[in-house]
């Protein structure tokens, strides 16, 4: 079988040249070449002998997901949409700020975690992204941001500065995908992105918490949506496995080896559900020994959801209460709303998989239309 060279890290490829009787090296070679310089044709590689770049053509391919949509906000948001074949299509979004620009991206084709707030998560799962469509959403921004043109390189300024793998699908149940990308990002022959600015994001699968630990950790942010097990088992489904107590202690076994000295604990804002003062002090109470930040996340709506969004002025009083208490706490500025980008609103899957709505959701020829458009 031909192999995408996209799926592979530096130990990957090092073993790939290994077999084809080649010297290590030419892992590195050929890493810069895909990543640092985004050249995916084997001919422009000219520091490799001819008689390896033709074996390189017979041997390997070099596949990074196809660009289906591409769609800028008027609040420069930029959300990408890749097909991922079998009629699944999954996004990217570029969050351009003064001070950095953050890529988010997807690890899974839908979700199983089936969170109750959550639109990727309503749309069922599909199947895991390998290593090479994950990283290669990075790969295909950085093209399209000009990056590669600009010959961008790990030690001067970067359109993208940080990933945050909080797009649709939880990364941790793709742990081993997910990690080989993670080690992309952060090779200085690839990506060179620091570990503080590659986070991934969990609902909190405390047993893969613990491998992100040991074999790559990044920083971390936890949804927890939830101050107690009773109303977390209903919105994060899988508190019922994994409760609070236990991921509280996964936190602060991250905090040894993570990167940043505190978790971000994201907690999205549902109105009359969790943003009642008595539960941000509730909150207060079981987040007490873990050093951490709260993001606060207005609660994005899509069509079929049950919830509402917290008022402003109750986000603010939530914020507040926490703040008091010595918590640092950022609320999220809801970006990409004309283009459907912001957190839960990920659409891109032609299909209601699980049929639980019983109708077809987000069509992609939509999202077609508005971009022609
Ligand atoms: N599966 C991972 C990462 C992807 S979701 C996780 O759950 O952490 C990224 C963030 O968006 C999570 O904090 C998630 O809870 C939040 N989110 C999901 N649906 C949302 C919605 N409709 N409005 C606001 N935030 C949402
Ligand atoms: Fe999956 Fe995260 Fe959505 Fe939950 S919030 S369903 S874990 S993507």
């Amino acid at each position: 079988m031909t192999v995408n060279l996209l799926d592979l890290d530096a130990a990957g490829l090092t073993a790939f040249f290994a077999e084809c009787g080649e010297k290590p090296f030419r892992a590195r070679q050929v890493l810069r070449w895909l990543h640092r310089f985004g050249q995916l044709d084997f001919d422009a590689m000219t520091d490799i002998a001819r008689s390896l770049r033709e074996k390189l053509r017979a041997t390997a391919q070099v596949l990074p997901p196809v660009v289906i949509a591409d769609r800028l906000s008027d609040d420069g948001t930029r959300k990408f949409l890749f097909d991922v074949g079998g009629g699944n299509a999954v996004e990217a979004v570029f969050i351009p700020e003064a001070e950095r620009g953050t890529l988010c991206i997807s690890t899974q084709a839908g979700c199983a975690l089936d969170c109750s707030f959550c639109s990727t998560g309503k749309q069922g799962f599909n199947r895991n992204l390998t290593v090479a469509e994950i990283v290669g959403q990075l790969w295909q921004a950085r093209h399209s941001l000009g990056a590669y043109a600009a010959g961008e390189t790990a030690g001067g300024e970067r359109v993208i500065s940080n990933v945050v793998l909080m797009g649709m699908g939880e990364p941790l149940a793709n742990l081993d995908n997910t990690v080989t990308a993670l080690r992309l990002m952060l090779d200085d022959n690839a990506y060179g992105l620091s570990r503080r600015r590659v986070t991934v994001s969990t609902s909190g699968l405390v047993p893969a918490m613990d491998r992100l630990r040991n074999e790559c950790p990044v920083a971390l942010a936890v949804s927890l949506h939830a101050p107690n097990d009773r109303l977390r088992d209903e919105l994060v489904p899988i508190n019922r496995k994994y409760p609070l107590h236990e991921l509280m202690s996964a936190c602060l076994r991250y905090l040894e080896k993570a990167p940043r000295d505190f978790v971000t604990f994201e907690y999205v804002m549902l109105a009359g559900v969790n943003d009642s003062d008595a539960q941000a002090h509730e909150l207060l109470a079981l987040t007490r020994d873990v050093p951490c930040k709260f993001n606060l996340i207005p609660f994005n709506p899509f069509p079929g959801s049950p919830y509402h969004r917290s008022s402003a002025p109750r986000i603010r009083q939530f914020a507040e209460t926490l703040i008091d208490a010595g918590v640092v706490t950022t609320t999220r500025k809801t970006r990409g709303d004309d283009i459907d980008a912001a957190c839960g609103q990920l659409a891109g899957q032609v299909l209601d998989r699980t049929q639980r709505t019983g109708r077809r959701v987000f069509p992609l020829r939509l999202d077609l239309q508005r971009v022609s458009g």
